[in-house]
């Protein structure tokens, strides 16, 4: 990307391609390959949509029962994945963190075993592996920044824990700076790592993969952001509904919302210059546009049908070749 004089380099790393459509597989492969090998063959786990929406699939390919729950209002599309690929699904009456709570209770009572973020550990060893894929992809250069759409955290955790092992390992010498994207309406992440006194607001955003009220990873990576010297931004809905529009129209990665916020986040640099000329800047795009329509209704519009002759066809064509030459 050009911006005035300084160039930069951008790299896309999409996970919407994943068996489910989205980051969280590298977490449920892992999960699900640990029941199996060690003769559990329930799992359960409370879901914004994504995680459950995974479980469900990869539970379903290996032939394991799920149990997902998950707000009652997840997007259509998640929550018809769910129940597409068998799992039993519990719709819950209230917030992703109440079924968060109500899911490990239920672990609890009845010995399932639990895929919950930032509960299994299992899911950072899964997450962490697309550092050693972006270390592989970049030709075996360490990038300058990544760019990672954060609700939890274990997502940035996981990308944080496959650097440092890298680097511990000396196999490289340096740690990207990480940037963690949170929406404007639901910051509660990335505002409390330097207060001593947590303030929570409650979540209202359209990017419902990263709407979350206590980060369930807080700890962990505030930890690894200090460590780290790791940087943040908030982004607004408006700006994650445009980012979608750019991304899918200039690169062909139509992104869920809250993978859009990553690409927001990028955006949001660059206008405020921070992106230093000649860096090479990693983009995670962690799920599926198609996921959620209704996000992007506002930005899109369907024109009238045109009659099924050339006459009107050719008539329609040169008005939009007016317009668009
Ligand atoms: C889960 C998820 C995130 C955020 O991951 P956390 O570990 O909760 O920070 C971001 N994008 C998408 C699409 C997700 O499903």
């Amino acid at each position: 990307m050009v911006q005035g004089n300084e160039s930069f380099e951008i790299y896309l790393k999409d996970d919407s391609q994943n068996p489910t459509f989205s980051f969280k597989d590298r977490a449920s492969a892992l999960v699900s390959a640990w029941a199996m090998e060690n003769g559990i063959s329930t799992l359960i786990a409370a879901s914004t949509g994504n995680a459950g929406s995974s479980l469900a699939g990869i539970c379903a390919a290996q032939h394991q029962k799920s149990i997902i729950l998950i707000p009652a209002k997840a997007p259509l599309a998640k929550l018809t994945q769910i129940m597409m690929y068998g799992a039993n699904i519990i719709p819950v009456n209230g917030t992703y963190d109440d079924a968060f709570d109500l899911s490990v209770e239920a672990s609890r009572l009845f010995g399932f075993y639990n895929r919950n973020t930032a509960y299994n550990p299992l899911t950072i060893e899964g997450k962490k592996i697309v550092s050693f894929e972006i270390y592989n992809q970049l030709e075996f250069q360490v990038p300058d920044r990544v760019f990672v759409p954060t609700g939890d955290g274990v997502i940035l955790s996981g990308v944080y824990k496959g650097f440092e092992e890298m680097l511990l390992l000396g196999i490289t010498d340096r740690i990207p700076v990480i940037v963690a994207v949170q929406a404007a309406g639901s910051p509660n992440l990335v505002n409390n790592i330097d207060h001593q006194n947590f303030s929570i607001t409650k979540s209202a955003t359209i990017a419902d993969s990263i709407s979350v009220d206590v980060p369930k990873n807080f700890f962990m990576s505030a930890g690894f952001m200090k460590k780290y010297k790791g940087e943040s931004v908030t982004v607004t809905d408006e700006e994650i509904l445009q980012a979608s529009v750019q991304l899918s129209g200039s690169a062909g990665i139509f992104a869920e919302p809250a993978a859009a916020a990553a690409f927001a986040g990028l955006l949001n640099f660059t206008r405020s210059d921070r992106i230093p000329h000649g860096s090479k800047n990693v983009v995670l795009l962690t799920g599926n546009g198609l996921k959620d329509l209704a996000s992007v209704q506002s930005q899109i519009h369907l024109p009238a049908p045109v009659d099924p002759d050339i006459l009107s066809l050719g008539q329609l064509i040169r008005t939009i070749l007016s317009k668009n030459p």
